[in-house]
C-alpha cells in the first residue's frame, strides 16, 4: 500500500480521500481551511501543517483545490509541492483547471525532476463518493501507467487522453456540452410552455430518441420540480467555462455558443444564483418568455 499526500479536502477531496483509506492507504493530508482537515483525520489520515510538508512526507502526491491560481499556490507557491519535493515524485492534479497552466506547472515541476499528471474529474459529489468518478488524464504513459491504481480507488474510468494538459482539454470538452446541452433544454421547454403543451410531456416523448441525454434525463426533472439545489453550481461551471474560452483564444479556437452560455450563466450570478444548480439556466430562458416551466398535473 502506497503514503498518499493529498492537498484540498472540499466537496470533492473528502471522500476521494476517505475511499484511498478504506482501500488500505496511508494518506497525509492538507488544506489552508481547517474543516475539511478535521474530517479525513477522523476517518483515519494524518495532518500536516503545508503542502511543503505534505511533499516532504510522500512521493505521491494528489491536489484537489478549486482553480488554476489555487493550484500555482499549493504547488510552485510558497511553502508549496515544489519547495519540499523529492526528485521522481509524481504529483497529479485532479482539479479541473486551464490546462496552459497544467502545462506550466508541469514544466516547473519537471526543472527538479518531479513528474506530473493532470487528472480532471467528472461526476460530482456522489460519484466522488461512490469512488466512480469519470477521470480524464493528461501526462507520460509511465506517470500515467504508475498512477492508474492509486485513481482506480476514487474512479470506474480512467483514461489517459494525450500529454500534460489533454485531461484539462477533456474535461472542458465535457463542460462545453453540459452548458450548451442545458440551455438547449432549457430553451425547448420554455418554448413548450408557452405554447401550451405539458413540458413533462414534452420530455417523456424526446427523451428516447435522438435529442435525449444523460444532461436531459438529470436535469429536465430538475426543472420540472423547480428544484435549483446543486449538484453543480453556477459559479463552477463559470469557471469551467472562462477556462474553456481561454485556451480556444491560446490556440486559435472560436468558442461562440461556449461565450453565449457563459454570458448566461452571468446574467443568472448577478440575480443572485451563483450557487444555484447550472440546470437554473431555465430561469433565464423564464424570464425572457415570462413563463414558468413546471409539472402540469
Ligand atoms: P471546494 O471549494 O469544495 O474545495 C476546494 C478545497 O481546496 C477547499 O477546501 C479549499 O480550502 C482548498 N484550497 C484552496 N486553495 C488551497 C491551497 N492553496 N492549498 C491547500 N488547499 C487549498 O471545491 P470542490 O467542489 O471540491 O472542487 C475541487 C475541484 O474539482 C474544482 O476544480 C472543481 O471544478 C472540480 N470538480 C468539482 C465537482 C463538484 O461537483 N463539486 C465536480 C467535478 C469536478
Amino acid at each position: 500500500m502506497a503514503k498518499i499526500g493529498f492537498i484540498g479536502l472540499g466537496i470533492m477531496g473528502k471522500p476521494m480521500v476517505k475511499n484511498l483509506l478504506k482501500a488500505g492507504h496511508e494518506v497525509v493530508v492538507y488544506d489552508v481551511v481547517p474543516a475539511g482537515v478535521q474530517e479525513a483525520v477522523a476517518a483515519g489520515a494524518k495532518a500536516v501543517a503545508s503542502s511543503k510538508a505534505v511533499a516532504e512526507q510522500c512521493v505521491f502526491i494528489i491536489t484537489m483545490v478549486p482553480n488554476s491560481p489555487h493550484v500555482k499556490a499549493a504547488i510552485l507557491g510558497p511553502n508549496g509541492v515544489l519547495e519540499g519535493a523529492k526528485a521522481g515524485s509524481l504529483v497529479v492534479d485532479m482539479s479541473s483547471i486551464d490546462p496552459t497552466v497544467s502545462k506550466e506547472v508541469g514544466a516547473e515541476l519537471a526543472k527538479k525532476k518531479i513528474r506530473f499528471v493532470d487528472a480532471p474529474v467528472s461526476g460530482g459529489e456522489p460519484k466522488a463518493i461512490d469512488g466512480t468518478l469519470s477521470i480524464m488524464c493528461g501526462g507520460k504513459k509511465a506517470d500515467f501507467d504508475e498512477a492508474l491504481p492509486i485513481m482506480k480507488c476514487m474512479g470506474a474510468s480512467v483514461v489517459l487522453c494525450g500529454e500534460i494538459g489533454a485531461g484539462n482539454v477533456t474535461k472542458l470538452a465535457n463542460q462545453i456540452v453540459v452548458a450548451l446541452n442545458i440551455a438547449a433544454v432549457s430553451e425547448a421547454l420554455v418554448l413548450a410552455t408557452k405554447a401550451g403543451v405539458d413540458p413533462q410531456l414534452v420530455f417523456e416523448a424526446i427523451k428516447g430518441g435522438l435529442a435525449g441525454s444523460t444532461v436531459m434525463n438529470a436535469k429536465a426533472p430538475m426543472m420540472l420540480d423547480r428544484n435549483i439545489k446543486p449538484g453543480f453550481r453556477i459559479n463552477l461551471h463559470i469557471k469551467d467555462l472562462d477556462n474553456a474560452m481561454a485556451a480556444g483564444h491560446a490556440v486559435g479556437v472560436p468558442l461562440p455558443l461556449t461565450g453565449q452560455a457563459r454570458e448566461i450563466m452571468t446574467s443568472l450570478k448577478v440575480d443572485g444564483m451563483g450557487d444555484a444548480d447550472h440546470s437554473a439556466i431555465v430561469r433565464f430562458y423564464e424570464k425572457l418568455a415570462q413563463v414558468e416551466v413546471k409539472k402540469q398535473s
